[in-house]
């Protein structure tokens, strides 16, 4: 069976007028994405953002809810708004190199719905979508381009499990495809199983995450790029980049699809 491989699809379908969520699996080769096709003409796939009916050449989200997100206007923006959101945490930027975000997260926009259907709904191909997206915006950036590695925010063990994958390592091994850099999930791993972050105070939230990360033990290179979904207070991700720091990491950068605002 060498070249196939047995893939688990969740769809968000229409029928009518009713969206239904569709789980299919499928053995597929190497022409996969012509499968894809043909199960596309049958099960008709929908914008996980409006759940209006994808063009052709629309993948998971429609050109309407892409534009309509909020984004930022260039990565120099993006940098500094993200530093900002540090410096209100910790009172300095914390030794964050470079920080790349594309959009600002507004609660009830499209947006919104596209994040919570990658993280909860199954629907992870929208980490490849975003992580498209943010290459992008990170282009040819010398900071980057001297990462020795990609490294998504670990979820933690029972997580996985639960949502069957970790949202960051999607954005992560997308970024990882386009940028021409390992991703790396064997240097970092979260060792407490810490509640939501959401609905927690900005002070919460550093205490939750206190002590919620551990180096593995494996050598850390030089310069990391490390990847999460959405940023709030930036505890979570400081969290790991004092992990990494602690096992040898020097310059940590970041790249995450959205800054909440
Ligand atoms: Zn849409």
């Amino acid at each position: 069976m060498r070249g196939w491989r047995l893939c688990r699809l969740h769809l968000a379908t229409k029928q009518g007028s009713t969206v239904r969520p569709l789980v299919v699996f499928l053995l597929l080769n190497e022409n996969g994405a012509m499968l894809d096709e043909v199960l596309h003409l049958f099960y008709p796939r929908v914008c996980a953002g409006c759940n209006a009916l994808l063009d052709e050449g629309e993948r998971e989200i429609c050109h309407e809810c892409i534009v309509s997100f909020d984004r930022f206007s260039d990565a120099d923006a993006a940098d500094r708004a993200v530093k900002q959101v540090f410096r209100r945490t910790f009172a300095a930027d914390d030794g964050l190199q470079k920080a790349w975000t594309l959009y600002r997260f507004h609660k009830n926009d499209r947006l919104q719905k596209v994040i919570h259907a990658m993280k909860y709904e199954g629907v992870y191909r929208l980490g490849s979508v975003l992580g498209e997206l943010l290459a992008e915006m990170i282009g040819d950036s010398v900071i980057a381009a001297r990462s020795d590695c990609i490294v998504p925010v670990p979820l933690h063990q029972l997580k996985v499990i639960e949502r069957t994958y970790n949202q960051s390592e999607l954005i992560a091994r997308s970024l990882g495809v386009a940028l021409g850099k390992d991703v790396r999930v064997d240097l970092v791993a979260r060792k407490k199983y810490t509640r939501s972050q959401a609905g927690l105070s900005p002070r919460e939230r550093l205490r939750n995450v206190e002590n919620a990360f551990t180096s593995s033990g494996n050598a850390v290179p030089g310069n990391i790029l490390l990847v999460d979904d959405v940023l709030t207070t930036g505890s979570t991700v400081a969290a790991v980049m004092r992990s990494l720091k602690s096992a040898g990491a020097s310059n940590v950068s970041l790249a995450t699809i959205a800054l909440a605002v």
